[in-house]
């Protein structure tokens, strides 16, 4: 079944407010397995209006309208979605009642005229009680078709969709689509494709979609069934596949876990402390370690050793090394590691030092040349990238790789 949303609103097209009616119920339309292939916003006006409900009636089963319900003369909506349909409108003895009901128990006692034409509804459609304002939400129904008008307060709104819209639409389309995560770091978007190009070129369903993030890539594989547990069963060897096919890349498969708190839960889970040894990253890598609540169990102290002097006086890190290979260098990094532990008897230190520019590159060290070590268990692992992007985008490249770097020594020296 093809669902179409439809936004009314002058105010929407000026970009006066945003738009999260149509996010909110094309999310609702999703979950309930709806097919979405187009959405519109319209303003305030009688023809545009109409050609947009024909157009949407003419491709869809169920077009949903929010907005223009009101009860001033710009709220055109019932109106003109009864005239495409061919309903006459008529007075609802029900309605009025309660728009009467509802004066009485507001602040506002006398009810404006022009609230009466929130009573007028097309005859025959299915009356919405509204328990949160005036305006009832309405659905007609014609040659199979649907059309669900709905307030535009997201206060209205929401209820009238849950309580009201939600079980006819689950009537109408016994279906649902859920979808599932893979979340990966360490592997580029088009190296993510090629793994699973096969499983891509032949999905149907699930279907499966890679997104880039900094630094990570996220897969979301969708499956339509007729139930959640087979929606589930269809979700299951597909994910376990993209998952043994990516091995330790991947970092996730739970929708809302970050990669912080995935290196949280591997330090948890083995009873490590970590400690951050900073440069170039400034503390963004201990920043987003302390995003994650309960990251004190495992992260106590941290350092920002921007100048040579820092990174001599609280990592220890030799004169010699400084001069002799600069201190973006992966002999740097490795001491800056290894001072990191010794400072603070912690199991673990990541470091990072990088030139995240725009000054203070040169051809043999170019800007967003990036050094990240990790020490555990008297091992160092350095690596050494080298970052495009502006100084911000630099930095946030180091902040992930620098905590996937340390995901992935925890994983080879403790599992
Ligand atoms: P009312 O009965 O209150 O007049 P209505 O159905 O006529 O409601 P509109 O007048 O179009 O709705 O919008 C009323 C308010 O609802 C807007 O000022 C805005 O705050 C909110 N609103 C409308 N459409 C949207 C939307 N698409 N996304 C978010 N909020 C919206």
């Amino acid at each position: 079944m093809v669902a179409e949303l439809i936004s009314v609103g002058t105010e929407l097209l000026l970009g006066n407010i945003v738009n999260t009616n149509t996010q909110f119920l094309a999310e609702q339309c999703a979950l309930l397995g709806l097919s979405q292939y187009h959405q519109e916003v319209v303003g305030d006006n009688h023809d545009r209006l109409a050609e947009v409900i024909r157009t949407a009636l003419g491709r869809a089963d169920v077009v949903i309208l929010t907005g223009g319900l009101g009860p001033t003369e710009d709220d055109l909506t019932k109106e003109v979605c009864a005239e495409v349909m061919g309903f006459p409108l008529v007075e609802d003895a029900h309605t009025r009642k309660r728009i009467e009901q509802y004066f009485q128990n507001s602040i506002y006692k006398v009810i404006p005229d022009n609230n009466w034409k929130q009573a007028i509804v097309p005859e025959g459609a299915i009356i919405l009680d509204n328990d949160n304002g005036t305006a009832p939400g309405l659905i007609l129904e014609k040659d199979g078709k649907a059309a669900v008008l709905l307030p535009g307060p997201p206060g209205e709104l929401y209820p009238l969709f849950f309580q009201q819209v939600r079980p006819y639409l689950e009537k109408k389309q016994p279906s649902v689509i859920r979808s599932a995560m893979v979340k990966v770091c360490g592997m580029g978007e088009s190296q993510v494709e090629d793994s699973l190009l096969d499983l891509i070129d032949r999905q149907e369903n699930p279907t499966i979609a890679t997104y880039a993030k900094t630094g990570e890539v996220h897969i979301r594989v969708t499956a339509k069934a007729a139930s959640e547990e087979e929606a589930k069963r269809l979700l299951k060897p597909v994910v376990k596949e993209i998952k043994s096919r990516l091995g330790d890349f991947v970092y996730s498969v739970k929708e809302k876990e970050t990669l912080e708190e995935a290196v949280v839960r591997l330090l948890q889970k083995y009873e490590l402390t970590v400690t951050t040894a900073e440069s170039c990253t400034g503390g963004l890598v201990a920043g987003r370690l302390v995003n994650v609540p309960g990251a004190s169990e495992v992260f106590r102290e941290g350092f920002i050793t921007y100048s040579n002097k820092a990174k001599r006086k609280y990592l220890d890190v030799s004169k010699a090394t400084l001069k002799k290979y600069g201190a973006v260098s992966e002999q740097t990094a490795r001491e800056m590691a290894t001072g990191g532990v010794f400072a603070t008897d912690c199991d673990a230190c990541v470091a990072v030092t990088g030139i995240a520019g725009p000054d203070g590159g040169s051809e043999e060290k170019p800007v967003g040349l990036v050094y990240i070590a990790t020490y555990m268990k008297d091992k160092v692992r350095v690596e050494q990238f080298q970052f495009k992007g502006n100084r911000a985008k630099i930095r946030e490249q180091a902040v992930v790789k620098a905590l996937d770097l340390l995901r992935r020594s925890i994983l080879d020296n403790y599992r």
